[in-house]
């Protein structure tokens, strides 16, 4: 019986401090929680109605409707039924174009870097309040079974999701009405589903195989002292148990002289013959043959399929797998010998031909599935909230950062604040200061990735610090620190120590980076990291003549009558030549005209400079934005 619990005195519902676990995932989401009488996690919900299909129907009312009941207009309202939303969620149409004709509903073309938005009976739904949806659903199934409202919850998400894509999770979350704690990564909450890394004194190297129905990713973790650290990730967004679904239906096309484009076309066609495909995948399994009739087209046909046809038809889709574990086994800098256990996860798991092919790139007798597949990581999200919610104290939880993060400090160069593949939550900063005399706003502009050039990498956005006091270039100090959270969420804080002014930013998401987007901008880094360094010297050496400039023009200025005829025309020439070559890219000429500029004005700023000049001139100690 459920009950919930009101404060008789002002009528407001007593708020719960259980916190739930959700895998929101791309086929199937689930919630979980830790029962404190027996401390085992468990999936909440009926028994055969724990999972919840990630699917929503608009119902001609417009009203949603999501789970198992949606799932069944799938065949029928195709253009009205949404699935695999998460493949969406932070991402642009520019990201999933080339995709977007395997979704069965209509994603509206659109050129910018904005979130995808999908048209529904003429109203238009983004990936963020359909995602919310489903976690309501969620919300509503746990209260149910716990007999209260709940709040709070963490939330998983692959290891490969990039900041817009768990910002967009986070605010999904938030408009379910649920305080989400933490964003946990899918193989951190699956390792802790099988107990691996609870015990305080174990150390191990892991490997987290996760292949669900529209996405792989194969996540190496250490585990040392109850600390969980990302070694390696890799990864396909658009690899899994639905292409298995594509392979047989392109065997059954091949079978029946049937044209895939033909059956693409016919949207309800296509869905049932999805339908189908997943039956004999799921019943391939544990069986060795699957029969059964579809009639589409005005035709009967038999489809048939054995399970030496599927594992053959199959044999690719596993291969680019197994190539993604080798790529990440190599990023980590270890061989199948390191890896002490191999974690299975996701549905698609279940397929006995995928379970040997793992078995065999490790080397290993046997892997963890004895858990059911689908739960492991809803499971190890509760154990997680467990520990959040203060019930087991002595675990935390580690994660990496993909990219490095910094700003753009004079000239265009990327400065770095956080490298990349700093454990978080981590926290750093650096002290800068003014570039011109009496200089009372400072923009910060942020960016994440490898480049040595800001133009080269990815701007997450920019702030103004204002009420700096007018003070000479060089003497303010801004201190600039950059807060990266648990869920790889960026606050940035800026001070000028000298007077205390202060501003801070959340980075706001900048929905439609993909994993593409962060591969190509590593690959980018590495292929270019010569030209890049002849950039950045350039440009350091333009920005060193500008300031030279700028103090020398200030010093004729101010000095004028002070100076010689002759020291005031060659210092002229002296500059004039050194402006010109700064338009160029000689970087050699630019440094050679420097010198003479300094020594055309060395003898009279021998004579007049003074100290905070002096120091502007030479050797700063803190770099100018
Ligand atoms: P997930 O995204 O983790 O929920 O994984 C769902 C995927 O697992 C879908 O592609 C399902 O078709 C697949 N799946 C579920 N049960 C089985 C099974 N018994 N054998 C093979 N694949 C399965």
């Amino acid at each position: 019986m459920a009950r919930i619990k009101i404060n008789i005195k002002d009528g407001t519902i007593k708020r719960s401090d259980k916190v739930l676990g959700i895998d929101l995932g791309t086929t199937n989401s689930l919630v979980a929680f830790v029962d404190s009488s027996t401390g085992n996690a468990i999936c909440l919900g009926e028994e055969g109605d724990k999972i919840v299909p990630s699917v929503i129907y608009v119902t001609p009312e417009n009203e949603l409707i999501v789970g198992q009941a949606a799932k069944s207009h799938l065949i029928e309202e195709a253009d009205n039924t949404v699935y695999s939303v998460k493949r969406l969620l932070g991402r642009s149409y520019t990201d999933i174009a080339g995709h977007s004709s395997s979704f069965g509903y209509h994603i509206m073309p659109d050129d910018s870097k904005a979130m995808v938005n999908i048209n529904i009976r003429g109203k238009i739904y983004n990936p963020i309040e359909l995602s919310a949806q489903i976690l309501k659903s969620l919300k509503v199934k746990a209260e149910l079974a716990l007999g209260e409202p709940i709040s709070k919850a963490v939330i998983t998400v692959p290891a490969y999701f990039n900041d817009s894509q768990r910002q967009a999770t986070r605010d999904a979350g938030k408009l379910a009405g649920l305080d989400v704690l933490r964003i946990v990564n899918e193989p951190t909450a699956a390792s802790l589903a099988y107990g691996i890394g609870l015990d305080k004194s174990q150390t191990t190297t892991i490997a987290v195989y996760d292949l669900g129905g529209g996405t792989f990713d194969i996540t190496i973790l250490s585990i040392q002292n109850g600390v969980f650290e990302v070694l390696s990730t890799n990864g396909d967004t658009y690899t899994g148990g639905d292409d298995f679904d594509r392979a047989i239906i392109t065997y059954w096309c091949e079978q029946h002289q049937l044209n895939m484009q033909q059956l693409e076309a016919d949207k309800s066609v296509y869905q049932e013959i999805r339908l189908k495909a997943e039956e004999a995948k799921k019943h391939l399994s544990t069986n060795d043959t699957f029969e059964s009739t579809i009639a589409v087209f005005n035709n009967v046909y038999t489809l048939s399929i054995d399970r030496s046809s599927f594992e053959k038809s199959i044999q690719p889709i596993v291969e680019k797998t197994l190539k993604c574990c080798r790529m990440a086994l190599k990023d980590a800098g270890l061989t199948h010998e390191d890896i002490q256990d191999v974690v299975m996860v996701g549905g698609s798991t279940r397929t006995p031909y995928v379970i040997e092919s793992v078995k065999r790139l490790f080397r290993k007798e046997r892997v963890n599935n004895s858990l059911n597949p689908d739960e492991v990581v809803a499971l190890g999200a509760a154990i997680e909230a467990d520990i959040l919610a203060g019930n087991r104290k002595d675990i935390l939880l580690l994660d990496v950062t993909p990219l490095s993060l910094g700003i753009e400090t004079l000239g265009g160069m990327m400065d770095t604040i956080i490298p990349r593949n700093s454990k978080v939550p981590t926290n750093a900063g650096r002290q800068y200061t003014t570039s011109k005399d009496g200089q009372l706003s400072l923009r910060i502009s942020v960016y994440q990735g490898e480049r040595e050039m800001v133009a080269d990498n990815r701007k997450l956005g920019e702030f103004i610090l204002d009420g700096i006091p007018a003070m000479p270039a060089g003497l303010p100090k801004i201190d600039i620190r950059f807060m990266l959270n648990a869920d790889g969420i960026l606050s940035i804080e800026a001070v000028e120590l000298r007077s205390g002014i202060k501003q801070t930013i959340e980075i706001q998401p900048q929905y439609g980076l993909t994993d593409k987007e962060v591969e190509t901008m590593l690959l980018a880094a590495m292929s270019n990291a010569e030209a890049d360094m002849h950039k950045r010297q350039l440009a350091e050496t333009i920005t060193e003549a500008e300031q030279v400039l700028y103090q020398c023009r200030k010093l004729l200025f101010s000095n004028n009558d002070l100076l010689s005829e002759e020291e005031k025309s060659s210092t002229g020439m002296a500059i004039e030549e050194l402006e010109e070559l700064c338009k160029g890219d000689n970087r050699e000429a630019i440094n050679q005209s420097m010198e003479r500029l300094n020594s055309v004005t060395r003898p009279f700023a021998e004579r007049l400079m003074d100290q905070a000049i002096g120091k502007a001139l030479t050797g700063k100690k803190l770099d100018a934005l």
